[in-house]
């Protein structure tokens, strides 16, 4: 498989050898559970809280506001269970965004059912919130606004900070499911003041199945998971002390040199942009010049099937997805593009490629060649 060129990152993101390492280390070392008294135990909880302390130190938060979960899926359900569970009696609307990942929305479909008002804010052509409707949809009544940090169909980001403290203004409480945004870009807990914050490791090149909850210190959490007083009580079970370690090691990983590494990645997008063009005239991007993931790129390519291309691209040995394709192998077109206003047809005719750190120069190149030659085939 080492000759494939891996362009699905927002999917998944490849393993840090650091990672890795990290993770053989407690499995070699067979740690124990972190909630024994012996000395086993002590040994374990010692090597998870140091990798909780260093994780904060990352993400601006306190060690204690820091909730290990399987994942972002999970730290999303989380939140709405819990935020539902304890609401006052007098707020029992939800403002969120037609682009919000399955994890979201599901569980706010259920909320519905439930009795909440779920209100959706659109977005435009460029991915962008209207500020002033997004406004306009929070009141005294709004329990909760649950906005994503970037997009992982389209890498658009969204001004978390300034859209919290909208929510705040109402004595809303603000989530925000930074899952496809850690790592990539500057997210600070301290800095957002969001009240809960979701993130999967798997996305900045750690363990598949761990990801956190950031919970601030003032909001109330009711946990789903009851049966031990693990997390301090907000999430019972046996921590997955080597996952979490991973992730520990992943956002030091990730987040070192941030900025070269998105400068280079910006240079690596701008390249494949103008040789797209240059394959294929009629290509198409979505995306938002002024706020934008380096590491995604998703176009359209007038007539053709993105799925017809996407298997092309798959034998002849490129991994690329459209754009929901990480949610559960779904081959259907993408609803984040129909709401940002894209008509059917050229939605059908979109792919996603992401990109990030093992990413080379040469694997672009690599990737323009074979595009050219799918491009060519599928227009003759
Ligand atoms: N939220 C966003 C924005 C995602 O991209 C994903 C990825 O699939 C998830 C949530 C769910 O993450 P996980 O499957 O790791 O729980």
């Amino acid at each position: 498989m080492s000759s494939r060129l891996y362009f699905d990152y927002n999917a998944t993101t490849p393993l840090a050898p650091s990672v890795r390492e990290a993770l053989w280390v407690v499995l070699r070392d067979d740690m124990k559970n972190p909630s024994s008294v012996h000395a086993e135990g002590r040994q374990a909880k010692k090597i998870m809280e140091e990798s909780r302390e260093k994780f904060a130190r990352e993400m601006d938060c306190l060690p204690d506001e820091i909730v290990f979960t399987g994942g972002a899926t999970e730290a999303n359900n989380a939140v709405f269970e819990s935020v539902w569970e304890t609401r006052p009696a007098d707020r029992n609307k939800i403002v969120t965004t037609l682009i919000e990942h399955d994890s979201v929305v599901k569980p706010l479909e259920r909320l519905q059912k439930k009795g909440a008002v779920v209100e959706t804010v659109t977005v435009n052509r460029q991915g962008e919130i209207d500020l002033a409707e997004f406004r306009s949809k929070i009141d005294s009544g709004t329990l909760l606004v649950s906005v994503m940090a970037a997009n992982n169909e389209t890498g658009v980001l969204f001004p978390i900070q300034k859209l919290s403290a909208i929510a705040h203004e109402q004595g809303a409480i603000f989530h925000t499911d930074a899952a496809c945004a850690v790592g990539k870009t500057a997210v600070y807990f301290g800095e957002i003041d969001a009240d809960f914050l979701t993130l999967a490791a798997h996305k900045f090149y750690g363990p598949k199945g761990v990801g956190a909850l950031l919970v601030q210190k003032r909001a109330k959490f009711k946990p789903v998971f009851l049966g031990g007083l693990q997390e301090t009580g907000y999430r019972a079970g046996t921590e997955n002390l080597a996952c979490i370690v991973g992730m520990a090691a992943a956002l030091s990983f990730s987040t070192a040199g941030l900025d070269e590494e998105n400068h280079r990645l910006c240079r690596l997008r701008k390249r494949l942009k103008e040789r797209l063009w240059h394959i294929d005239p009629s290509v198409v991007f979505h995306e938002n010049q002024s706020a934008q993931l380096p590491g995604t790129l998703n176009a359209a390519f007038s007539g053709l099937s993105g799925q017809t291309l996407l298997a092309n691209l798959d034998l002849e040995g490129v991994a690329a997805s459209h754009g929901s394709a990480c949610q559960s192998g779904s081959l259907e077109i993408s609803r984040i593009l129909l709401a940002m206003g894209i008509p059917g047809e050229e939605v059908a005719s979109s792919i996603r490629l992401s990109f990030g750190r093992m990413t080379t120069e040469e694997e672009v190149n690599g990737l323009l060649e074979i595009m050219k030659r799918v491009i060519g085939r599928m227009r003759n």
